[in-house]
């Protein structure tokens, strides 16, 4: 069998293997068309059918009615951070943005390229918590409240979602969609890269609600409004055919597999036995964010010098786990366990986790 590693990436990130396998399968014959998934034309009825699977396995998996529109689009999630404003934020509107991590202030920088755009959390920009409910300072009339579920730098992660005093919500779900049953009915429109928690890169889900996408402004580029591809069921170009293909087979085998409420009792039970392998070593081991905010999908942590983080990480690499160098910006140590990792990888790596502080303690 191919030799695979344990890959704890934070995005790209490891994918499903028997989604994989299927996809190389298809690579040279899709479904005994004897063509292959990469040249298939996209207005065929063999790529639709995968394009409509893909959408009605995310609407099944999220419970999302008509009401709703399920956009599987190009450009990634930092592009949703600049067609967002584009499409619904309007001259004399103001954006109001929770900037809990990095990625918020990403797109609050988007936003403010555009029109009136704020952040409503002043919080420390250490970014080790989540703001509470009352902390988020929305007002009334704003054109929507925008917010990141999972904070995939820091470690963070929400658990209820804010509301936005009378605005439309939005939620830049890349690394924690699909995680667990979400309900999505407090919310107005989701976006996610691909690449962390669904699939691979070069595709981003938008879910955005059909009565808000009819207010969106009309005078931008074709292009960029997502009611373009809402009425064009996301053919309006040509889209990513092989990433919607693999999507399709990873959606597929979640569903089979027990669907979301599976993936939680898998995703909680992996976070557990991580947290606690590293709370157990406490003195050794530094946990930046405060306890009930920490994410189930990127567990951060740092040990006592630069230097011992990357001895961790090239020990760790030694045993045959990769992925674990925190991010540029961060420093320390960050494993994403994702919904494609297994218990049994978290497993491998809370023991070298307890193994390593008791050599180096
Ligand atoms: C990775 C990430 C992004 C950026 O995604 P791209 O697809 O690379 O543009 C945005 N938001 C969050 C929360 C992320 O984790």
């Amino acid at each position: 069998m191919t030799h695979r590693a344990m890959n704890f990436n934070a995005g790209p990130a490891g994918l499903p293997l028997e989604a994989l396998e299927e996809t190389r399968e298809a690579l040279l014959d899709l479904d005994h068309t004897g063509i292959g998934v990469l040249e298939h034309s996209h207005r065929g009825a063999a790529y639709e059918r995968v394009h409509q699977e893909a959408q009605g396995h995310l609407r099944a998996l999220l419970g999302l009615d008509e009401a709703w529109s399920v956009l599987l689009l190009q450009g990634g999630a930092s592009q949703v951070f600049a067609t967002l404003p584009m499409n619904f934020l309007k001259p004399g509107q103001r954006a109001l943005y929770a900037v809990t991590g990095g990625w918020g202030e990403k797109a609050l920088e988007e936003a403010q390229r555009l029109g009136d755009a704020v952040d409503v959390t002043p919080m420390a920009k250490q970014y080790r918590r989540i703001p509470a409910a009352a902390e988020h300072r929305v007002e009334a009339g704003a054109a929507y409240l925008h917010f990141t579920s999972n904070n995939t730098l820091e470690g963070t992660q929400y658990d209820a979602f804010p509301t936005g005093g009378g605005a439309p919500v939005v939620c830049d779900m890349s690394s924690d969609i699909l995680w667990r049953p979400t309900d999505l009915s407090g919310l107005s429109m989701v976006y996610a890269g691909a690449q962390k928690n669904i699939g691979p890169s070069g595709l981003v889900v938008v879910l955005v609600r059909r009565d808000w996408l009819a207010e969106a402004r009309r005078d931008i580029a074709t292009i960029f409004r997502f009611a373009t591809h809402d009425a064009n069921g996301s053919l309006y170009n040509t889209p990513n055919t092989f990433a919607v293909y693999l999507t399709r087979c990873i959606l597929r085998n979640l569903l089979r597999d027990g669907g979301l409420a599976e993936a939680e009792r898998r995703n909680r039970a992996k976070a557990a036995r991580l947290y606690s392998a590293l709370d157990a070593e406490a003195g050794f081991y530094t946990l930046p964010v405060e306890r009930p905010h920490r994410s189930a999908m990127n567990v951060v942590w740092r040990l006592g010098s630069p230097e011992l983080d990357a001895r961790f990480v090239k020990e760790a690499e030694r045993e045959g786990m990769f992925g674990l160098k925190g991010h540029r910006s961060t420093g320390g140590i960050r494993a994403s366990l994702y919904n494609a990792v297994t218990l049994g990888d978290v497993e491998a790596l809370a023991q070298f986790v307890t193994a390593f502080a008791r050599r180096n303690g």
